[in-house]
């Protein structure tokens, strides 16, 4: 939809570029959420794209994934077969209630930025271990762990004029096992419980990320394959989310199924 109220596009070539961040400013990333409803709080937009931030990185010991990566980009590369965490990418990005136009031009950071409850790349950092780093055109970069990141529903760890540049993926992480579960009313649908889980059979840690259920994405951590009886006990004393569309009790049961899902898959 056509933004009437605003004034002012940016593109600036460099971050420092971009200097007196106002009110009512806004990164623009892939616009399929910015152009997607009114944003009468908004008169400018600075376009991410002319940065020229490179996609998707192998590092020494990290993957590193752009902020303006498109979902399509994360999708299309060739990963190594030993990576088989990376199979999870496909999984959560299927997991998404929205159009093959959304995913198209959709971004990493986008995604994470906006933070909606049933966002899936939140979920997913977290469960592998992911740092963010954020640029400011006025101070110096910092890192942030992916857990801390998220706040709650729209709302993230992001100062004013902040921007998240890149998401850092510890190499070992990608080795592991992993099994995404997601629960709506219908495909199409956003989702009521997202159930993300890790297993690595070094340490034999396995660690279970939600998402869609709760305001923000929380994490589990358990060593070896946990019982029923724990998983509950973990969980007991969420902060469910209760809506038109399910009660706080319908998606704690629900998750728990999610949960019993994914540990039987990566116990296979
Ligand atoms: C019909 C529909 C259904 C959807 N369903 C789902 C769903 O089920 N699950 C889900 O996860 N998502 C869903 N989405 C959200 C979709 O994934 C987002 O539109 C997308 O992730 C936003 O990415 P974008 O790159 O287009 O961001 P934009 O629309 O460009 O930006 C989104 C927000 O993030 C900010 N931002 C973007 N990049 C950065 C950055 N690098 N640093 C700081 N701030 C930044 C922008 O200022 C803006 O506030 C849906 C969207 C639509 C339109």
């Amino acid at each position: 939809m056509d933004l009437h109220n605003i004034e002012t596009y940016l593109r600036p070539s460099s971050l420092e570029a971009v200097q007196d961040w106002k009110q009512g400013w806004a990164w623009l990333a892939g616009g399929t959420w910015l152009f997607s409803e009114p944003q009468p709080a908004l008169n400018t937009l600075v376009d991410l794209e002319p940065l020229d931030w490179s996609a998707i990185e192998v590092r020494e010991d990290y993957l590193a994934i752009g902020a303006t990566c498109t979902f399509s980009q994360l999708l299309d590369y060739p990963w190594l077969p030993e990576w088989q965490a990376t199979s999870a990418f496909k999984r959560a990005v299927s997991a998404l209630a929205a159009s093959f136009k959304v995913t198209h031009l959709a971004t990493i950071g986008g995604n994470l930025c906006l933070a909606l409850a049933v966002g899936v790349m939140a979920p997913l950092m977290v469960l592998l271990d992911a740092i963010y780093e954020i640029w400011s055109p006025s101070a110096p970069p910092r890192l942030i762990a992916a857990k801390d990141f998220q706040l709650g529903v729209q709302k993230t760890a992001l100062q004013t004029g902040e921007v998240l540049r890149r998401v850092l993926i510890p190499q070992t992480s990608l080795y592991w096992s992993t099994s995404v579960q997601r629960f709506g009313i219908a495909a199409t649908d956003p989702a009521l419980s997202l159930v993300m889980a890790a297993h690595d059979s070094t340490s034999s840690q396995t660690r279970i990320s939600l998402g869609a259920c709760v305001a923000a994405p929380c994490l589990l951590e358990f060593s070896g394959f946990p019982i029923h009886e724990q998983v509950v006990a973990a969980t007991r004393s969420l902060n469910w989310l209760q809506d038109a569309r399910a009660s706080a009790i319908y998606r704690q049961h629900i998750t728990e199924v999610l949960i019993a899902r994914a540990l039987e898959e990566l116990r296979k």
